[in-house]
């Protein structure tokens, strides 16, 4: 027969007198340590909608749906499945809000008794479509993020300078709808890749 040894007899002593190690959940709720890195949690105002996140998730448990429908209020959804993720904190790591659009928090109670409905937790950020084709240019968080840290820079695109300037409410909408040529009257607008080309290899004036 195997005798206890010293140390386990002492901490068997301890559990006596204190109670025992283990939280007695689920009769009451269960208070995790504070440094519990649990489930992570999206900030719908810190978060820029980057995806930096879903693609160095290693298990799929971000995703997002751009929903642009009639373009008027173009969405992107950021989607977090809380029943595939690890809490691994890759995305925490790589958020580039100064890892504050997704966090990991104390949160690890994860039953459900839904899961097609509860498991997944979304934020909603705006889109930024493209003023000639309508294709998704980025989130408008995003844009004025990049303009905030290469500051003057920025003067060298149309399309951060306007957001930019959108952001702080100084741009007539009118006068930039106005022109539409795919030429130069239209250099000076938000536009994806493609139509910025467009607009710089065309020569009508
Ligand atoms: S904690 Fe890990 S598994 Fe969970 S969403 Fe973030 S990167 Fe993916
Ligand atoms: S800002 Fe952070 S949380 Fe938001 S999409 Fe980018 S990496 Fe993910």
């Amino acid at each position: 027969m195997k005798y206890p040894k010293i140390r386990e007899l002492g901490e068997a002593v301890k559990a006596l007198i204190k109670g025992p190690y283990t939280s007695p959940f689920p009769k009451e709720p269960h208070v995790p340590h504070p440094n519990f890195r649990g489930q992570p949690k999206f900030d719908a105002e810190k978060c820029v909608g980057c995806l930096a996140c879903e693609e160095v998730c290693p298990v799929g448990a971000i995703d997002h749906k751009d929903v642009i429908d009639d373009g008027s209020n173009p969405k992107r959804v950021m989607i977090h499945y809380t029943d595939t993720c690890i809490f691994c904190g890759e995305c925490e790591a790589a958020c580039i809000a100064d890892h504050e659009g997704i966090k990991q928090s104390n949160d690890w109670e994860l039953s459900f008794f839904d899961r097609k409905e509860e498991s997944y937790e979304t934020i909603e950020k705006d889109l930024q479509l493209c003023e000639i084709c309508g294709a998704v240019v980025a989130c408008k968080d995003h844009l004025n993020w990049i303009a905030e840290r290469i500051g003057e820079l920025t003067y060298s695109s149309p399309t951060l300078y306007l957001s930019r300037l959108k952001s702080l409410g100084v741009v007539d909408e009118n006068l930039v709808a106005a022109a539409q040529d795919r030429g130069r009257s239209d250099r000076v607008k938000i536009l994806c890749a493609r139509c910025r080309r467009q607009t710089t290899l065309t020569t009508k004036d």
